[in-house]
């Protein structure tokens, strides 16, 4: 007999899954990573709420404090350049409501 690792149940030793939660036995029961911080979720959290998201990075379990850093320059630069290309874009968008009212 042993233990499931995880809902602590006996069951015989040549079970491969645990008959009570289903769970796979070979394997310890591994630290399943919260979904906010999957790497994949993080990314996309970035790209839609920009810096708003950073928390995420920061506050992250295993990230190196150098993949911190380089997350965190990154999405800076980003925003940089996306407010720099938002306030183009609205410039040559005033110029031609200009043209507009000058050709009227
Ligand atoms: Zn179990």
């Amino acid at each position: 007999m042993k233990k499931c690792p995880s809902c602590n149940e006996d069951i015989h030793d040549d079970e491969i899954d645990c008959p009570f939660c289903d769970k796979p036995l070979n394997q310890p029961a591994k630290k399943s990573i919260k979904l906010q911080y999957k790497t994949t979720v993080i990314v996309m959290a970035l790209i839609t709420a920009g810096p708003l998201a950073l928390p995420l990075v920061w506050f992250h379990p295993t990230y190196k404090k150098s993949t911190k850093i380089i997350f965190i320059v990154t999405t800076t630069i980003i925003t940089i350049l996306c407010l720099y290309v938002a306030k183009l874009m609205f410039h040559y968008m005033m110029q031609q409501i200009d043209m507009l009212y000058q050709y009227s």
